[in-house]
């Protein structure tokens, strides 16, 4: 059935593509779960079928990142949202303060939030260009509760392509490059990403935690925001997100059998590469972004003439090349080339920005 259907070539920033066999795989557990003639969304959280997929699901993050029993991983529902203030109420302390790097809309976000609950220093933005860069050279103050970073700018289209040496425990949005590229995750205290971007369906969201940074404040805890009780209650202290969990389960399983993040690093590399070098050769094309800091994972580029982009609209219909629009902040177009996005789909892509500059330039 699934193959019948117009391949349609799918771009979209959030929630994005997910490999075509594991949405066959969802689809059926929907109707009938593990043989057991029952539906994935009609059996209890608690049952022995559903907490081998909730410890699969924590045991692969391990696996990826390649991280030992010093780690937790649990799943919460409130998207990556909910982190932006469940990291300070977690780790922020009432006489210190915590340290912010500025990379966009994400990260200002994530600001505001610790801002509500402690003192907070951001020690470097790239808001004086519109977050077309990623600051360097800054340096983390070593009396920091944390430094906060996220790895890709979602909106923008530039990632950090390096971590910093952190004196402090080092703290990190991936939503968007989650198991993208190679990273140590040993250097990060706690890596969180909401699963729509390059995991799962949205409704769930992942925080690995090195368990030696919990347990520092004084506050009174809310048992919901508070990560001890998610770790103590193995990722079940509530209902969880049982079908997002289920997917992103599915997702990391096809990841891992590929050949895992080296693997995946090479095709994401791969597309990238193509992709930019097409932008920088076609006249009717401008990338957006600091060379340096362009993101695999969201490639934003601006028509030459704005009176372009209604005839490139038509042309990517013709293709069917969908989620092309760029966020409202950048305008013109944003790429998104998350893991299950095949290199075939960024051919076509090029074959449309060429065929445009053929009838146009
Ligand atoms: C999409 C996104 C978020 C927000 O995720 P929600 O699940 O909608 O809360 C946060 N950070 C980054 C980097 C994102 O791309």
């Amino acid at each position: 059935m699934i193959q019948t259907l117009t391949k349609i070539h799918n771009f979209s920033a959030g929630p994005g593509i997910l490999p075509p066999e594991v949405l066959k795989q969802a689809s059926e557990a929907c109707i009938n779960f593990d043989n057991m003639n029952l539906s994935l969304l009609e059996i209890s959280h608690r049952s022995k079928n559903y907490v081998a997929v909730m410890d699969e699901a924590r045991q692969l993050v391990k696996d990826l990142f390649e991280v030992g029993d010093d780690y937790e991983v649990f799943y919460l529902g409130g998207g990556a949202s909910l982190q932006f203030a469940m990291v300070p109420y977690n780790l922020l302390t009432e006489t210190g303060f915590a340290a912010y790097l500025n990379t966009g809309v994400w990260a200002s976000k994530a600001i505001k939030e610790a801002k509500i609950l402690g003192n907070v220093k951001v020690i470097a933005s790239s808001e004086d260009k519109k977050f077309s860069y990623i600051p360097k050279g800054y340096e983390i103050p070593s009396d920091a509760d944390y430094f906060h970073c996220t790895s890709n700018n979602t909106i923008y289209g530039t990632q950090m392509k390096a971590f910093p040496k952190s004196p402090v425990p080092l703290v990190c949005d991936m939503s968007s490059d989650l198991f993208s590229r190679r990273i140590n995750a040993k250097e990060f205290a706690l890596i969180y990403a909401g699963a729509q971007k390059n995991m799962g369906p949205a409704g769930s969201t992942m925080v690995m935690v090195r368990k030696d940074v919990l347990g520092k404040t004084t506050r009174k805890m809310l048992s919901m925001l508070d990560y001890q009780v998610h770790i103590k209650g193995e990722s079940m202290y509530n209902t969880p997100p049982v079908f997002p969990v289920y997917v992103s389960m599915l997702t990391l399983r096809w990841l891992k059998q590929h050949g895992g993040v080296d693997w995946i690093e090479k095709v994401n590399q791969k597309k990238a590469d193509t992709l930019y070098n097409e932008i920088d050769r076609n006249s009717c094309f401008i990338g957006t972004v600091a060379k340096e800091d362009r993101s695999n994972m969201n490639v934003c580029f601006l028509p030459t003439k704005p009176e372009y982009e209604a005839e490139f609209d038509k042309i990517t219909k013709q293709y069917n090349l969908s989620g092309l629009k760029g966020h409202r902040d950048v305008g013109g177009y944003r790429a998104s080339l998350y893991n299950a996005l095949p290199q075939e789909s960024v051919d076509v892509l090029i074959d449309a920005m060429k065929e445009f500059e053929k009838k146009f330039a």
